[in-house]
């Protein structure tokens, strides 16, 4: 079986750990439940027979994001697309042979998905689904910032809009952002970077790279605790820290590897420790217990020991794409993706830069 709690029961009494009850106990709080608790069987089972049909019709594919529901992480593996990270989705949705991309993510994966396939039909379940990296980084004001700052190479992170995107030099995400500033910066480049401060800050102190740090953040990962993460440390010594850089310093500090969503999924099938606690959104945990199912999975906490939600990882946006506006975007063809002619043609050179960058590197 995965997932079990431990078999210790011995309660937990130092003054230094903020959680009470036995270790059984706290794993129960922090355990990913490897379930599809929004969805019963047979309303899967129906879902996943409209949706196929679908696909099947309008000659799409799903190209989904870690972050989705299980049930769509589920379905567009089943239909033959793809669960990865943003950079991935990309390179996926443009090497593609279908006509229409179905994007289960927030906005600026479908705009990615446009810019780098102009000519393919791109849907999503819902153009509500945003980011708080790119609502941060409006355009107006980051082009203003850019202009003051002339003699600086603008990279930007995926998480960012198609005209802000226009607007930089390179996109990066965030499994190459270390690679690409640490080229730059041995070019001589000075750098700005936006939108993400954390991501910024750790890109920084790895490379030595003379950055200005646009002042955004995740939502989701800005709420990762390291007295948390230190507490359940303390209850389970042997557990290994995964870290998305997109959590406060604090926090890396306290991994044992830090990486993208791929990163991370590759650790854990990596380190030798069974016992893992994640700080990254609850979505992953699909794939994690999917591709590494002999280990337990913790979810980092968010909430400290008297908040009533022990981890709220969970993005908001992401969590608006279910199986039903996903069917219905398909069926009548709705929610689809526009950018226009003179932004993809501006926005495609940075994204480009990225996917040569990672082609000259493999
Ligand atoms: S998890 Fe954070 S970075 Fe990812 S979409 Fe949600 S708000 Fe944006």
């Amino acid at each position: 079986m995965t997932n079990q709690p431990p078999h210790s029961s011995e309660p937990i009494t130092s003054d230094a750990i903020a959680y009470t009850g036995s270790a059984e106990d706290i794993v129960k709080r922090h355990l990913y439940e490897p379930t599809l608790p929004n969805y019963s069987e047979s309303e899967f089972d129906a879902a996943a027979e409209r949706i196929a049909a679908l696909l099947e019709r309008e000659n799409a594919a799903i190209v989904a994001h870690y972050y989705t529901d299980p049930a769509i992480q589920k379905l567009a593996e089943m239909t033959g697309g793809i669960v990865s990270d943003s950079l991935e989705m990309a390179r996926f949705g443009a090497a593609h042979k279908a006509d229409t991309l179905l994007v289960a993510g927030v906005k600026f994966m479908g705009e990615t998905a446009k810019i780098l396939s102009p000519e393919k039909r791109v849907f999503m379940p819902t153009l509500e689904a945003t980011c708080s990296l790119d609502l941060g980084c409006p355009i107006d004001s980051f082009s203003a910032f850019c202009d003051q700052h002339p003699d600086r190479t603008v990279v930007v992170y995926a998480n960012t809009s198609a005209a802000v995107k226009a607007r930089a030099d390179w996109v990066v995400t965030s499994s190459i952002a270390l690679d690409v500033v640490d080229y730059l910066d041995g070019l001589g480049e000075k750098i700005i970077w936006a939108p993400d401060k954390h991501l910024g800050a750790y890109v920084q102190q790895h490379t030595g790279a003379d950055m200005l740090l646009w002042d955004s953040a995740c939502i989701v990962h800005d709420e990762f605790k390291a007295k948390g993460i230190r507490d359940l440390k303390a209850v389970f010594p042997d557990a290994a820290v995964l870290a998305h850089p997109e959590s406060p310093a604090s926090v890396l500090a306290l991994a044992d590897r830090v990486g993208s969503t791929t990163q991370i999924i590759q650790a854990a099938a990596e380190l030798p420790q069974e016992k893992i606690i994640v700080a990254t959104d609850q979505g992953i945990f699909y794939k994690l217990t999917q591709l590494v199912p002999e280990k337990q999975f913790l979810i980092a906490p968010t909430g400290g020991a008297g908040a009533t939600c022990q981890s709220c990882a969970n993005c908001p946006w992401m969590a608006m794409n279910g199986l039903d506006n996903l069917a219905n975007s398909l069926e009548s063809k709705t929610n689809e993706i526009f950018v226009s002619d003179d932004l993809i043609a501006r926005a495609v050179l940075p994204l480009q830069r990225m996917l040569d960058f990672l082609k000259a590197g493999a």
